[in-house]
Order: structure tokens, then sequence, then C-alpha cells
């Protein structure tokens, strides 16, 4: 039985990375960026002022005090977007608010907070004042944003190959860019197996259960930026997985659910014998280990034939979601040409004791939590892999090694994070 290492060698060296498409900037928060941003405007535009306040020369403010104020007469106001009308010249001032463009012949601003304009206000009420007292010196470049200083014309603010977050979606409209190229998101096409499985939106029939891991799956696919196409259910049998398969074979990669563990496993290894080519079956762990994955066979959007990376989940609800997080999720990352496809881990001291019998690598469903700078990790009750309970209490899986008989108390192990919320 290969290890899990190597089974995602194997996986990571079957995918590629798809092509680049053209987007609106606010449906590209995830995917990779597939060109160099350069800079078409200074951002921002002009010199501008970083508070309300008097735009002035430094030099009418030398020794300027509470006790002994500077007085300038005031010739104009300036706002946010207009431009202004008037030069500041020896002895005068003109009131700017936050982001106007400073007036020629200014050097400086002086916040309304180191001028006299509140008293003056209280007694000339709404009207701006005609004359203004400063009321502390001021050197040249106070309180003034440079054009450029945010971005510079002509620089490259984003390289090709950086992740869209909220962030660069505001870089990319700064620039007035309101499409931009990158990587594609993956089409994940998902066949349930199982002759005792229904749909959600069906009565339930004594002896059956919903088709509940179609819709884990889908949900990963959409949590790691991919976009999932449910292809309904499949009985246990040869025809209808093929039938199944056959509204998924546009997509850029196929999983089914089930029907591979012992006994199942030969509908889904024919299928893919018949339809492709299997890469490996099992994998040292638990849970999930009837892991199979292959290429199948599929259609290009131009007719031509390409191979599909296949993945056959194990079908119990933990395996499955276990098998997609450790696989799949950064099989389809590297298809969106992301870099980084590994989820953070930290150690964290055990506070229960797990026995591992068979020597597979187990991934244990834990609470992390951390308490006086060290992390604590405990399991969330009843590890049965049917119980999908057990991963909407887990905000982690704690990794016991395969070579580890017993993990004991106290013991420290790494422990994968699946959500780094607000609480741990
Ligand atoms: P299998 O690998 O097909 O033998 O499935 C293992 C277990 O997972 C069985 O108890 C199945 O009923 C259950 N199972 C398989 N597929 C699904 C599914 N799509 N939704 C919920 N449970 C499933
Ligand atoms: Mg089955």
């Amino acid at each position: 039985m290969i290890s899990v290492e190597q089974a995602l060698e194997k996986i990571l060296s079957s995918v590629d990375i798809l092509e680049e498409e053209q987007r609106p900037i606010l449906d590209c928060l995830g995917q990779v960026l597939a060109e160099d941003i350069y800079a078409n405007v200074n951002v921002p535009p002009l010199d501008n002022s970083a508070f309300d306040g008097y735009a002035v020369q430094s030099g009418d403010t030398s020794g300027a005090s509470q006790q002994s104020p500077r007085f300038l007469r005031v010739i104009d106001t300036v706002l946010a977007g207009s431009i202004p009308r008037h030069e500041v010249e020896p002895g005068t001032a003109i009131r700017i608010m936050t982001g106007a463009p400073i007036p020629k012949g200014a050097d400086c601003v002086v916040m309304f907070e180191d001028t006299d304009e509140a008293q003056r206000r209280e007694s000339a009420g709404q009207q701006s004042p005609v004359e203004i007292g400063i009321l502390h010196e001021a050197r040249a470049g106070l309180n003034i944003r440079r054009a450029g200083e945010s971005i510079a014309l002509g620089s490259i603010v984003l390289a090709k190959g950086v992740v869209i977050r909220p962030s660069e979606v505001g870089v990319l409209a700064s620039l007035g860019r309101d499409t931009v190229t990158v990587i594609r998101r993956p089409l994940v096409a998902i066949l349930a197996t199982g002759d005792e499985l229904v749909d959600i939106n069906q009565p339930l029939p004594e002896g059956k259960i919903y088709n509940s891991n179609a819709y884990s799956v889908a949900a990963q696919v959409l949590r790691y930026g991919s976009i999932p196409r449910i292809l309904g259910i499949a009985l246990d049998n040869e025809d209808s997985v093929v039938a199944g398969l056959h509204r998924g074979l546009d997509a850029d990669m196929l999983i089914t659910i089930g029907g591979v563990s012992m006994g199942d496993y030969d509908v889904v290894k024919d299928v893919l014998a018949k339809q492709g080519e299997m890469v490996f079956w099992k994998v040292r762990m638990k849970p999930g280990k009837p892991l199979a994955f292959g290429m199948i066979k599929g259609v290009g959007k131009d007719g031509a034939a390409r191979d599909i990376p296949h993945f056959g989940l194990a079908g119990n609800p933990v395996s499955c979601m276990v098998n997609f997080e450790l696989f799949a999720r950064p099989a389809v990352l590297k298809m969106m040409g992301r870099k980084n496809l590994a989820k953070p881990t930290v150690e964290a001291v055990m506070e229960n004791r797990i026995a591992n019998e068979d020597k597979r690598r187990i991934f244990a469903r834990v609470i992390v939590e951390k308490r006086e700078g060290q992390y604590f990790a405990r399991l969330t009750g009843h590890q049965g892999s049917g119980i999908l309970t057990s991963m909407t209490l887990a905000n982690g899986l704690a990794i016991v090694p395969e070579d580890k008989t017993e993990v004991n108390e106290g013991d420290k192990l790494q422990v994968m994070i699946l959500d780094w919320g607000e609480e741990v």
C-alpha cells in the first residue's frame, strides 16, 4: 500500500495548471493572476492633503505658537475632487479638505487642530473664516500625500502568480481595471454511487440513506475556489456508473464517491480499466484507505481526446471528506495555479489516547485550542468514519504517524488545521 506522500506525488504529477481567462475583478477572489499589472496612473494622481486643514507656505509659520499665532488671510477653499483656483502667496492660506489637491505655492498643510479654526467657528458659526491663526510651526512637506506614493506610474503593482484577495481587488480597482487575466477555475464533476442512495429532495424509503457526500464534497470544491457539478447518483453496476460519468466528460476533474471498498471495488475498477487507466488504489491512511486515483478518457472543447484525473473517494462520509482535503484539494489548487498547496499545521499537546493498530497514518478529528501560548487538541468523540458530525465539531486533523502504535495524553502531534476560526 502506498503512503500519503507517494499518493500525493502521483496525483500532482498527473494534473496540470489550467488555461487563462479574462474575468471581472470581483469574480476572481482566490484565483491566480496570469498577467503582470503595471500602473497606468499615479495613485494618488496629485499631491493632496492628508487632513482637513490649511495649505500654507511653511516659512509663514516660523515662530508660531499658542501664545503668538501667525495670522494668515484665507483666500479660498478647496474640496476633494476639485482643482484649486488660486495660488498660496506669502501671508495667505487656502482652506483644504482631506484628499483635495495641494494648491500651487503651498508646501505644507496645517491641520485644523493646529489652528484657531475651532474658536473662530464658535464665534462666526458656519461661516468660513477670512483669517486663520496658525498655532504651530510646520515644516515643508507636512501632511502632504505625494502623487504616486501609493502606486507610481509605470511600476509593477501585482506580479503574475499572485493570489487575488480583497486587497488585490481593491488595488486593481484603484487602477480602473474592471477585468483581469487569471488562471481559470476547474470544473469538478461529482458522481455518487450506491443502490442505497436517495437524493436530498426526495422522501426517504425504508433502508435508504440520503446522498450527503455529493454535497459535502461539492461544498469542499466550492470552498477551494472550483466549480462543482453534481452528476447525481449511479447504481452499483457498471452501466449506471459509466452513464453517470459520461455526463461529466467535459469536466477538468471527475470524482466518484463510494464503490471502492474491498467488496465493492469491482464496479469502479472495471469502469476505470475500460474508460481509462488506474494509477493507484488504497493509501496507508485512516480514514480513507480505499481511495482510488486514475485517469479517464474525456473530450476537450475541441472534441480531441484528453485525460481527466479521476478520484474514487471512499464512501464513508468522513473518509470521503478527508480524502478530498488531503488529495483532491491540492490537485484543484495546482490546476488553479496556486503554489502553496499545504494546509497550515501546528504542534499540539494531545489530551486523549489514540491507538494505532494497523500502522496506517491516522487523521483524527480534533478540536484545537490555544491556552497559555500552547496548542492543545482533544478528540471530537467517536471517530467512526460514518459519523459526519465528528467533522462538524472538528477544526483540525491530528496526524498520527504510521509507525507510532500509541499516542498518550501529553504527547505532541502535528495537527492540520481545517478552519482557522477566530475562536482558535
Ligand atoms: P462504499 O464505499 O460504497 O461501500 O460506502 C461506504 C459507506 O458509505 C456505506 O455505508 C455507504 O452507504 C456510505 N455512502 C456511500 N456513498 C454515500 C453518499 N454519497 N452519501 C452518504 N453515504 C454514502
Ligand atoms: Mg457503495
